[in-house]
């Protein structure tokens, strides 16, 4: 499912399963769990892999397919595999490829599921993971052992919405000879491709900015074939199969991406910069303000900021909670990436399992608050925000 155009916008329109003798002009939803054979040399031949073909949807279905090639298009990747979830990417990717004893070097903030995989659950299977902080990312080759296998980065990182240079990431896991792997989630492949940049393997939970309208769970690893290649065969032996519904609406999602994206980036960027100069916000973090620590380096690796913004409100708690309860239009939720502007309190949901020492390290203090920009008016969203705000008594 390759395309003579290589523009971004054409491609997630375009690249489209073929068509049926319906004519249909919308690629239809394959609702099936198998797919029938002619003969038994055709059923043979189709389980010897000698021919690309459909067997079983746990393996492969027209619309996972569909979504997987036009993923693959938009982040420069060669092959792909889709999965039900964000969570079900991360842990199949990590699962296929490594092994007991193996170890991870990961930047500190990182997903609150992805920290529990491995904090909890891999270190079970004796696969130990050791942290560098975004500021300290020049010494993360001290956390380098003969038996790392993988490093690993969110960028722009949640809650923190901190940039990691992906450039010296490439650079550090070529020298090591490390499998360089990076949760694009935040960015989608319009702001930031990171295969470009040198990284092996690219994640995404497809149920965030993919989607965009939170309707439906997905996930999708993308990267070099014979990486890809032990995800497939992992995975079509453990289950986390994306159902063909949901790829369907992932596919259909694609075709909007780009406005979409557009959109979110610039109502985020109007907010941003209304927060900064706002009496009761301590802090403001967006990777396109030039306040921004690494503002330099999103530039150069992002398109534009991406539709997250982490502040501070004054008056730690209190103020959190003044201003959590005074909002209105926009949904306390702790989803992102959805058309709807979210305001979600990190320290008391997504993030209260970490202890408070690893809060501390990423920056998860009392008053943060996480804003996932929708698309909505920009001058309803800000209304919204600045009238939660004014209810907190400056502290
Ligand atoms: C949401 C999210 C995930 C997990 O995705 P699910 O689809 O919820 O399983 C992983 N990484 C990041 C950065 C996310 O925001």
């Amino acid at each position: 499912m390759k395309l003579k155009y290589d523009n971004f916008e054409t491609q997630a329109v375009r690249i489209q399963n073929e068509k049926t003798q319906f004519a249909e002009h919308s690629t239809p939803l394959y609702l099936t769990s198998g797919f029938v054979f002619e003969d038994s040399e055709e059923m043979r031949a189709a389980f010897a892999e000698e021919k690309e073909r459909n067997l079983y949807s746990r393996f492969s279905n027209p619309n996972t397919s569909e979504f997987v090639a036009k993923m693959c298009q938009l982040e420069g990747a060669e092959d792909g595999f889709a999965f039900a979830t964000g969570m079900s990417a991360v842990f199949s990717t990590f699962a296929a490829l490594l092994s007991s004893g193996d170890h991870i070097v990961s930047c500190r903030s990182v997903f609150g599921s992805t920290h529990t995989l491995f904090t909890k659950y891999f270190p079970k299977w004796n696969i130990e993971t050791s942290y560098y902080t975004i500021d300290q990312v020049d010494e993360m080759e001290t956390l380098i052992q003969t038996n790392t296998k993988v490093l690993y980065a969110e960028t722009p990182t949640n809650p923190g919405v901190d940039i990691v240079d992906l450039e010296l990431l490439s650079r550090i896991a070529k020298k090591y000879n490390l499998l360089l792997i990076i949760d694009n989630c935040f960015a989608t492949p319009y702001l930031q491709q990171p295969i470009k940049f040198g990284a092996d393997l690219v994640i995404h939970s497809a149920t965030k900015l993919i989607d965009g309208q939170g309707r439906v769970l997905g996930g999708v690893t993308v990267g070099r074939k014979e990486l890809i290649r032990e995800i497939y065969l992992f995975s079509r032996n453990t289950g986390p199969a994306l159902s063909p519904f949901n790829a369907w609406v992932l596919s259909k999602s694609l075709e909007t991406l780009a406005v979409r994206v557009e959109k979110h980036c610039q109502n985020a960027h109007e907010l941003a910069k209304f927060l900064e100069q706002h009496p009761n916000v301590n802090w403001v973090k967006y990777p396109f303000l030039p306040s921004h620590l690494k503002f330099e380096i999103a530039q150069k690796q992002m398109l534009l900021g991406g539709n997250i913004i982490s502040f501070e409100v004054k008056g730690g708690v209190h103020g959190g909670k003044t201003f959590f309860d005074a909002i209105q239009l926009c949904s306390l939720s702790a989803n992102l990436g959805d058309t709807r502007t979210i305001v979600t309190h990190p320290a008391s949901t997504t993030h209260s399992k970490l202890a408070q020492e690893d809060k501390n390290a990423v920056g998860i203090t009392d008053g943060l608050v996480r804003c996932s920009v929708g698309l909505e008016h920009i001058d309803d969203i800000i209304g919204d925000i600045d009238r939660a705000l004014q209810g907190i008594k400056k502290g």
